[in-house]
């Protein structure tokens, strides 16, 4: 007898739990509530861990797809613009060394690779002002977009920074009145297993029992199914990333006017590196370090510095971290997505991109029953799998690369045993050839492309031999690209709005709905 996949448990209710419950239950949609469900259960005595303000361009398309208003994103959750990363003191430790990751592609970049010309021409601009405007605007303080462009669209690429405390209540809002889903607060004190090993039913303090086919591990760091339940174990990679403690801090504007930077800003420190975000009513800004490099009195003390006089009265939030992830995410009946899964330091906010790209393939790839359910889990296994070893290869891009001496904790970072072999190899290659378009980034939805790859290479002063005759070859494709880009950075600087500008613009009056 076929067994059908109806019923799907969501356990926790954060980022994680709600944009999993609000993907599926969108694509979904059509079969609710006849014959098919999504419940999300949410401990109402465990909190969310309330931070991850840092997003991907990819948010934009989830959220448009699951049809929340871009505008009520910037009402509701204190969402400001972000357009990349700025790595400060990351190569060398000096005060002017620093360099952009920036979410626009360079110019033309599926026609043509820029690395050679770029590093053939000398002209003192940094590689990433060579090819793309996206580091001047953010210089200038602006925004992605105007008030009449529409939502979601842009005129640079962007994702957002958020209120992680707004947002989840945010999507739940959405997700229970306009998509169907059923919401119950509970604990989940008991995990009711059947012969075969599926899970058959959650046992619930304040519910009573709730019973489900497909159940979704959003439980946080506590992995409550995948973890406790089913004892899939967590591989560590501490060897390759060191940080494992954050120090998060919550810094008022000095003036309700004052600027919002439109970027994340990474300062690296003497054993890790401290972010900054902007957001419109405060600022989020954390240290994450490495414990076994550094105290915690000392990490504390470089974050309050950090932040100067603002910090004098306020309080530092501790958060362990640690980094690594399941050896398998789905097994039997359960997927795990977001902490439940695994955890890597937010050096490029790549958590809430693999929650999105994760239950985007649960949603598309729903087992109709239970019997191909096996199959299913075992592509999503490999396709996760992979997308984890990347997200760690380009998290350790940035600081395989760095020059400093001045501390233990960048030294070993450069030690090879610490260097996974394929970004060794590839770190080989590309002494010889830029990363580009296709070469090696074959899977349809890598996380980082190539291009970020580029910017974070050449940002870091990594030089890679040219040959003549490729520049030779495409010099003139090259000339006309770079000519475009300093046309289009002067027209983006005269033609984009300030960021705080733009927001204050969107909270009052709106952007043109899709
Ligand atoms: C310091 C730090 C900085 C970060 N920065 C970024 C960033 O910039 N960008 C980014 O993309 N990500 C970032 N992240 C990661 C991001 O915060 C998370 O990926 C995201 O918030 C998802 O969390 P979650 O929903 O998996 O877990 P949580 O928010 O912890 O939610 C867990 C849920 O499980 C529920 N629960 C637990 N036990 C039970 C139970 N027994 N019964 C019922 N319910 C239960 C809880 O009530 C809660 O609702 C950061 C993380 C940290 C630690």
């Amino acid at each position: 007898m076929v067994r059908p996949v109806t019923k799907v448990v969501v356990v926790g209710g954060g980022t994680a739990g709600w944009l999993a419950a609000g993907v599926i239950a969108a694509k979904h949609r059509s079969r609710i509530p006849a014959s098919f469900s999504v419940t999300l259960v949410e401990s109402p005595n465990t909190p969310i861990i309330g931070v991850g303000e840092g997003t991907w361009p990819t948010l934009r398309s989830t959220l448009s797809r699951i049809g929340v208003s871009e505008t009520e994103l910037f009402r509701q959750c204190d969402a400001a613009f972000k357009q990349g990363a700025w790595f400060g003191r990351w190569t060398t430790g000096a005060s002017n060394d620093g360099y952009y990751h920036p979410l626009m592609y360079p110019q033309n970049f599926s026609q043509i690779n820029l690395v050679p010309h770029w590093l053939a021409g000398g002209d003192g601009r940094s590689f990433c002002d060579a090819v793309c405007p996206q580091g001047r605007i953010c210089d200038d303080g602006l925004a992605p977009k105007t008030i009449a462009t529409a939502e979601y669209e842009a005129v640079a690429n962007y994702s957002y920074h958020l209120d992680a405390g707004k947002f989840a209540p945010f999507l739940q809002r959405h997700c229970c009145d306009k998509l169907g889903v059923r919401h119950v607060l509970a604990d989940v004190r008991r995990v009711n297993l059947s012969e075969t090993g599926d899970i058959r039913s959650l046992e619930t303090e304040q519910a009573g029992e709730i019973e489900g086919d497909l159940f979704i591990d959003c439980t946080g760091f506590k992995a409550l199914l995948i973890g406790e339940t089913l004892g899939v174990p967590f591989k560590s990679c501490s060897d390759v990333l060191f940080c494992d403690t954050a120090l998060a801090m919550q810094v008022p504007h000095a003036t309700p006017t004052s600027p919002i930077a439109s970027h994340t800003i990474s300062t690296a420190q003497s054993a890790g590196w401290i972010w900054d975000i902007g957001l419109p009513t405060r600022r989020g800004v954390g240290h994450v370090f490495s414990s076994r490099h550094t105290s915690v009195d000392h990490a504390e003390r470089e974050l309050r510095e950090y932040v100067g006089a603002a910090a004098k009265d306020l309080t530092v939030r501790r958060i362990p971290i640690r980094s690594g992830c399941r050896e398998t995410f789905w097994k039997r009946n359960c997927v795990a997505v977001g902490l439940s899964a695994g955890f890597l330091e937010p050096l490029e906010s790549s958590a809430i991109v693999l929650i999105e790209m994760s239950v985007k393939l649960i949603a598309e790839q729903m087992p109709v029953c239970r019997e191909v359910m096996d199959v299913i889990a075992a592509r999503f296994n490999a396709t996760t799998e992979y997308r984890w070893g990347r997200i760690i290869d380009f998290l350790k891009l940035h600081y395989a690369l760095t020059q400093r001496e001045d501390s233990a904790f960048w030294r070993d970072n450069r030690l090879p045993e610490t260097i996974p072999e394929r970004l060794q190899n590839l770190l080989l290659l590309w002494r010889y050839q830029s990363p580009w378009y296709h070469d090696e980034f074959d899977r349809i939805e890598e996380v980082f492309p190539a291009a970020s790859y580029q910017y974070v290479l050449y940002g870091m002063g990594f030089r890679t031999e040219v040959e003549p005759q490729i520049v030779a070859g495409s010099g003139k494709t090259a000339e006309r690209a770079m000519r475009e880009n300093v046309a289009q950075t002067e027209r983006l600087r005269t033609g984009l709005p300030r960021h705080r500008d733009l927001i204050r613009k969107i909270v009052e009056q709106g952007l043109q709905q899709v």
